[in-house]
């Protein structure tokens, strides 16, 4: 269920001020993602909340990839971009690459020399980091900094021609070298980089820096609110010097948010990253992975991605989000939407010693209490069925009410049994029980006669359909990040376990994506990478009860 209940926000009111004092008619924003990996739940928040604030205003919303950095960005990725977006239910108006705007961007760069606010400084790195200066102390100004105008516009010419290697010149902004914003020191906004881009080729060899081109893209774009995350208050000074400077018609106005972070979760790109190329995890949608692709994997809907995203609002401070809440919003949308059915994820066989050899019955069932217009299903019932393994102890504790020798439990949407004999191996662990049923007790026919503390679920085994299920726990160990702790000795080690189990006969025909709640165990999905002709894959989406509440 989509609960789009607005919820205001600081950004939601500037742009209200801004369509009732007439500056803006209409309101563009973007969502930029760099295609150096793929998208994650904080981009999810960034997207929502793009996509929904010009929807609600009857806007528009750009899709633009922010592609730069040739060096770390590849199509794979562009292509992954789209198909989160896409999947999560947003309309982009116009599909945009910022190296489209390469050549307005020399343009514009070459204004700035003309007009003495840009110079091309042949300072090493390490010498430009040495003269920035630090927080406390002024930066110092580069020998370079005031050579003609003319000499900076034939470098920076033979920059672009590739006539210099990589890093023996760069393209900087004259600003202020004792500025206290370290932005401000004069930034580097062209480099050198003899490399392929994934979109334009080998026709550049300079590429913009992002507090150089990102203002540009926006402005090119006629963006009105561009949307960051808290990092970038500080170089919003540089944004508007950009804007300003390059002599941009339509100026728009940047305004930060704080990022989404969730407890024992990584999230950014480069760590993920890492987690893939170690082979920690399968591949950037293996299901423990917080990223859209990963979640989508995992059996999470968009519509519970959403409500989340809108759920956890939009503030200038920066927080952590108990990873329960998203459990929550899972639990929120499949409650009803989700058939029940009975898996046993650890086996026991039970013969049931009274029934009739040869006989199968079919039992009703019901596909979801929460929502009787599921209908109901039928379910074979015999001599032989599964039960989970922890239903049943020889030595129970007090209070432990499910089956022990001697006692009688009810077996979901079907019959009281009745514990009469523990079948050991050599090294005695229970292999098999034996017990009896009573034909009396039949589940939906109002028996009264007696009642039992304990209902347990269970497969009829000649029918029964094995799959393998994979259960889950978080990637990473510690709740919040350390600043001192490499984020690779946080992992933890049991994140998953695989489980080979029964399912109902009916699963027969499912297909990749289909979600389920398997009763008492949580909901789970079709693994669509796992899962063949052969045999069914199913992922734990998420358990069935949580102390968490919102
Ligand atoms: P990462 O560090 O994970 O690579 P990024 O900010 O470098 O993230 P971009 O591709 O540049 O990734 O991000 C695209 C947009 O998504 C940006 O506007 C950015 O502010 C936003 N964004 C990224 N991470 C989060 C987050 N955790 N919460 C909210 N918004 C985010
Ligand atoms: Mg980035």
């Amino acid at each position: 269920m989509e609960e789009k209940t607005i919820q205001s926000n600081f950004i939601r009111n500037i742009v209200i001020n801004d369509l009732e004092t007439g500056k803006h008619n209409k309101i563009i924003t973007r969502f930029p993602p760099e295609p150096n990996g793929y998208l994650h739940i904080g981009h999810a928040k960034a997207i929502t909340l793009n996509f929904e604030l010009a929807d609600e205003f009857n806007g528009e919303t750009n899709l633009r990839f922010d592609d730069t950095n040739p060096e770390k960005e590849e199509e794979e990725y562009v292509r992954s971009i789209i198909e989160d977006v896409s999947w999560l239910g947003f309309d982009w108006e116009r599909l945009l690459y910022a190296s489209d705007y390469f050549d307005e961007m020399y343009e514009r760069a070459i204004l700035l020399i003309k007009k003495g606010k840009a110079y091309v400084d042949e300072l090493s790195s390490d010498e430009i980091r040495e003269y920035r200066g630090t927080l406390t102390e002024p930066g110092k100004e580069s020998p370079f900094r005031n050579r003609p105008i003319e000499e900076s516009l034939t470098l920076f010419q033979e920059m672009k021609e590739g006539k210099h290697p990589d890093g023996s010149m760069v393209l900087r902004a004259k600003i202020d070298m004792t500025s206290p914003n370290m932005n401000m020191r004069d930034p580097v906004i062209y480099r050198i980089i003899h490399a392929d881009h994934h979109n334009t080729g080998d026709k550049w060899c300079i590429y913009p820096m992002y507090d150089y081109a990102h203002p540009l893209e926006d402005a090119i774009e006629g963006i009105t609110h561009s949307l960051c995350t808290l990092e970038f208050e500080d170089h919003r000074p540089l944004y508007d010097w950009v804007v300003r400077e390059c002599e941009m018609e339509s100026i728009p106005r940047q305004i930060e948010f704080a990022r989404l972070n969730i407890t024992n979760t990584v999230m950014s790109k480069r760590k993920l990253k890492v987690l893939v190329e170690e082979g920690i995890v399968d591949s950037w949608d293996d299901p423990r992975m917080p990223t859209i692709s990963g979640l989508r994997r995992r059996g999470y809907t968009p519509e519970a991605i959403k409500n989340f995203c809108r759920a956890i609002g939009i503030s200038k401070t920066n927080s952590v989000v108990d990873q329960q809440m998203l459990e929550h919003f899972i639990r929120e949308d499949l409650k009803l939407k989700a058939p029940r059915t009975m898996a046993v994820l650890r086996p026991l066989k039970v013969v049931i010693t009274n029934y009739p050899k040869d006989q199968v019955e079919l039992l009703e069932a019901e596909n979801n209490p929460d929502n009787p217009e599921m209908g109901v299903r039928t379910i074979p019932f015999s001599r032989e069925i599964y039960i989970e393994q922890e239903d049943f102890m020889e030595n129970p504790p007090k209070k432990y009410f499910r089956l022990f020798p001697g006692n009688e439990v009810r077996l979901k949407n079907a019959y009281f049994i009745k514990c009469n004999k523990v079948i050991k191996d050599e090294e005695g662990n229970v292999v098999e029980l034996h017990c009896t049923y009573d034909p009396e007790t039949k589940s939906g026919t109002g028996f009264t006669g007696r009642k039992v503390k304990g209902t347990i679920h269970w497969v009829e085994a000649s029918q029964a359909i094995p799959a393998e299920i994979r259960l889950y726990e978080p990637l990473i160990l510690d709740e919040e990040e350390q600043e001192d702790k490499d984020f690779l000795e946080n992992i933890n080690s049991n994140s998953l376990e695989i489980l080979e189990g029964f399912v109902e006969p009916n699963m027969v025909d499912v297909k990749p994506q289909d979600k389920f709640q398997f009763f008492r165990h949580g909901y789970f999905n079709v693994d669509p990478k796992h899962t063949t002709k052969e045999k069914i894959t199913f992922n734990r989406i998420v358990s069935l009860k949580s102390s968490f509440k919102l």
